[in-house]
């Protein structure tokens, strides 16, 4: 008989072991496995259940509960502040150069456009803000010639535009305000004062951005440079080794150069930067907002 033998006791004996052992084990795997959002997703549940039991939970807090997007209130200022159209798909050109010119217009501007029609090439301004006639002038001169008008910023003043998203929004608003209004164009393209990640935006630059690619603008940084951004001057020769050394390395070509009075050597070497660029096989085109943009990557 196996029933009530020593060998029945002895396996009975073991299966508890097993049970006892076994059992807890598998909870204890099984709870591990629920991760602590999960807990507390199941824990959150159970308190909902017991309230709703306890007619504790209205249909107003449920709905206090639920998850609504956070709608932050400087989207609702400066309602025509809309690029023309929402972004569009963006090309890329390889071999292209995008001459820009930043901070003008100013008395070089009549230069520089003398140059580009000459060199029959098409760039990008972006411009400031001008309260002098002939300043206007020129930029519908730019307009006139075929090249792309850009915002940069009303004031260039860094700490006053990059104080909060509401003061540079602000400052865009005006220099969108006076493009169109001097122009008769609605500018797309912009080019933040300092880059599109700088010093001065770091805590509020994904919210800048945002915002503006939202309002269907276009934001376009530089990966060469003529270096001719510092107080001190720059020869002509420095400003074409700046520019022409490095476009070796790259198969577009953002370059920033700056359109202003003091900058004369800028202007002396705009033509050569042009012919050995053009030697070197490259075109030129003026940025548009069908152009896939540079943009600074942010480096920590
Ligand atoms: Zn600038």
């Amino acid at each position: 008989m196996y029933f009530g033998s020593k060998r029945f006791f002895k396996n009975l004996i073991l299966l508890c072991v097993i049970v006892l052992i076994a059992v807890p084990s598998v909870f204890a795997f099984r709870y591990k496995t629920i991760s602590e959002q999960e807990r507390q997703y199941i824990e959150l549940l159970e308190a909902e259940a017991q309230m709703q039991e306890a007619g504790q939970l209205s249909a107003d807090s449920v709905a206090q509960n639920s998850f609504v997007p956070e709608h932050p209130s400087y989207q609702d200022l400066y309602p025509d502040f809309y690029a023309p159209q929402p972004l569009c798909a963006q090309e890329r050109i390889e071999n292209t150069i995008y001459l820009t010119f930043d901070d003008g217009p100013s008395e070089r501007t009549d230069e520089i456009l003398k140059i580009l029609e000459d060199k029959d090439v098409k760039a990008t301004f972006f411009v400031i803000g001008q309260s002098d006639e002939a300043d206007l002038q020129r930029m519908r001169d730019i307009v006139a010639a075929g090249h792309t008008i850009g915002m940069h910023s009303y004031t260039h003043n860094y700490t006053q535009i990059y104080s909060s998203v509401e003061a540079y929004l602000e400052d865009m608003y005006r220099i969108f305000v006076q493009i169109r209004e001097t122009t008769g164009e609605t500018p797309t393209v912009f080019r933040f004062p300092g880059g599109s990640i700088n010093t001065y935006n770091h805590a509020i630059y994904r919210e800048l951005i945002a915002e503006m690619l939202r309002r269907g603008f276009v934001p376009c940084d530089w990966n060469l440079s003529g270096g001719d951004a510092t107080g001190t001057p720059v020869s002509a020769v420095e400003i074409v080794r700046s520019v022409v050394g490095p476009a070796a390395n790259v198969t577009r070509g953002f370059v920033l150069m700056h359109d202003a009075q003091v900058k004369k050597t800028t202007v002396e070497a705009l033509g050569t930067v042009i012919d050995q660029l053009r030697e070197m096989g490259f075109t030129f085109e003026q940025l548009t907002p069908q152009t896939m943009p540079v943009l600074y990557g942010y480096r920590g």
